[in-house]
């Protein structure tokens, strides 16, 4: 056992993989959360023989898990029986008479013919796109994600310069699909997955071009069971390796001496004392709430007023008494009103009035997360953060969503279907997971955000680390298992900007 004695505050995915990795590697953890079950925003929970995956529903970039697992001397089938969806998702186009649906298959012999239609010509263009955007992706695994950022100056060294302009960093995805597709509704497809990182076309640099390589060429999995599994598989490598792990415990301030962490104060005043502290809860909690003096705070509240923060999300979790013909396991249904709609979310915070939305169907692909003959529908819709709203305006944001999904999916009777049903949005995030703004994901992957995002090291606290979505490289399961490497790399000392080839490397 290493003498050093880390504290971790918050189990989300990125605290619990922080755990993981320094147990494994001999160090005495403490893994504080303050919610009843680990997992942060990847939760779950179970109502009337319904479980659902309360967050994260999409399993993206099997590689970073696998690479992930294998650093823990692990392979993630023993844990995980993952299983590739085809279609990969389905999309529907309201009012659109001659493709008012698209299924996307991660297949390119059967993508590229789905292209061809929409836009002639556009099979080609899509081939060199996507090779494209499959280089800079692993350009980015080689050179970026997997590196520890200091400061600015960092961007400016001549190498890192010459390999980062490479990545189109200073156009907007916008533009950049402008230049190479033709069609609304092509465009719509490609643009959509930066909904996952939290930002919007018009504000998102068009490095993240890389997430259609990974949507179209690595494709969707899902872990038989339910997205929770990831979390059960980390908590079991956790325990095993010794992790002392309280739930239901809120820390309430990290104790500082002499510009150093010395441990963390629990609400019973107790404290527990380290040499380390890593906190996985939100960026804005731990620096403005959990930090009680102003001086030893790098992100102060100034800094979060400016900040753009990614939306939150109005979900509605339904358990049907029936089965729902029309969805297949992930369904995004796209708005008219494609760039309004993106304003209501970013620019003009309201609830959208013709919003884009997803619902996703595990059941078309588990069995054992449902009782026989039945469905059941996680309905997830982008909405700004920040948005007060009353029980009643909520009600009335559900029926204008249910009423929609009758049409727009086909589904006439829904309603009648509907046994179990409950909703998540704004306040549940804040009350849950010390949320700001109730956003759902954290700060936005905007230019700004994405190059100045902040880094995992404290500058006024040398022992206090961050890890999640917060920090680099940014939001995401697998994205925030990169930043528990990355967190593992700060406090073993090791300055490489390559993914680790074990745990020993130096
Ligand atoms: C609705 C939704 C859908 C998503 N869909 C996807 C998807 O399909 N695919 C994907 O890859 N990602 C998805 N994401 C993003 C992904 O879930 C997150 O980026 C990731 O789970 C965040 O992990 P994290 O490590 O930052 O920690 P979090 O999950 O944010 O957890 C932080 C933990 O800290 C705890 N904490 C806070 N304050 C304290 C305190 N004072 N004391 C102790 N503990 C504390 C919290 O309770 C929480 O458990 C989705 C997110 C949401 C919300």
């Amino acid at each position: 056992m290493k003498q050093e004695k880390i504290v971790i505050i918050g189990a989300g995915i990125g605290g619990l993989g922080t755990a993981c990795l320094l147990a494994k590697q001999g160090y005495e953890v403490v893994l504080i959360e303050k919610n009843e079950k680990l997992g942060g925003r990847a939760n779950i929970f179970k109502e009337k023989d319904f479980i659902f995956d309360m967050g994260p529903s999409w399993y993206l970039m099997p590689d970073v898990f696998e690479h992930f697992f294998s650093l823990l001397g692990e392979n993630i089938e023993d844990h995980l029986n993952l299983i590739k969806l085809s279609p990969s998702y389905r999309v529907f186009f309201p009012g659109d008479k001659d493709f008012p649906m698209i299924d996307i298959y991660s297949d390119l012999s059967k993508d590229l013919e789905t292209f061809e239609k929409l836009e002639k010509g556009s099979a080609e263009k899509m081939k060199k796109y996507l090779k494209q955007s499959g280089e800079q992706y692993n350009l980015a695994k080689r050179q970026f994600m997997y590196r520890n950022y200091n400061s600015v100056f960092d961007f400016l060294q001549k190498d890192f310069m010459k390999e980062g302009l490479k990545m189109n960093p200073f156009q907007t995805m916008e533009n950049y699909l402008n230049k190479w597709f033709k069609d609304d509704r092509l465009k719509k497809i490609l643009e959509y997955t930066l909904v996952f990182l939290g930002s919007a076309p018009n504000k998102t640099p068009a490095l993240y071009n890389m997430m259609n390589f990974i949507d179209f060429d690595m494709g969707v999995y899902y872990p038989e069971g339910g997205i929770y599994k990831i979390i059960e598989a980390l908590e079991h490598i956790a325990r095993k390796h010794g992790v002392k792990i309280h739930t239901n415990t809120p820390v309430e301030e990290i104790v500082v001496e002499n510009k150093k962490a010395i441990g963390v104060r629990l609400e019973d005043g107790s404290i527990i004392e380290s040499n380390y502290v890593i906190s996985n809860a939100d960026m804005h909690f731990t620096e403005t709430k959990l930090l009680k003096e102003a001086k030893y705070r790098t992100f102060p509240q100034k800094y979060w007023d400016k900040a753009v923060m990614g939306p939150s999300a109005f979900i509605l979790y339904l358990g049907l008494n029936g089965k729902v013909d029309t969805l297949t396991h992930h369904n995004l249904r796209f708005s008219v009103n494609w760039k309004e709609n993106f304003k209501e979310v970013f620019d003009n915070p309201k609830f959208p009035e013709d919003p884009s939305y997803y619902v996703c169907c595990p059941t078309k692909t588990d069995k054992t997360i449902a009782p026989d003959g039945k469905d059941l529908l996680f309905v997830l819709v982008p909405v700004a953060s920040g948005l007060e709203f009353t029980d009643e305006q909520r009600t009335e944001y559900r029926n204008k969503i249910i009423a929609m999904m009758k049409e727009d999916l086909n589904i006439p009777n829904l309603e009648e279907m509907i046994e179990y049903e409950s909703m998540y949005a704004h306040q549940e995030f804040t009350k849950d997971y010390n949320a700001f703004q109730g956003t759902a994901l954290g700060l936005s992957h905007t230019l700004k955000q994405t190059l100045l995002r902040p880094t995992n090291k404290s500058k006024k606290i040398s022992n206090l680390l961050y890890v999640g979505a917060g920090t680099n490289p940014g939001i995401g399961m697998p994205i925030c298992l990169i930043s528990s490497e990355l967190a593992y790399k700060r406090v073993v000392g090791i300055k490489h900007p390559r993914p680790l080839t074990s745990l020993d490397d130096v």
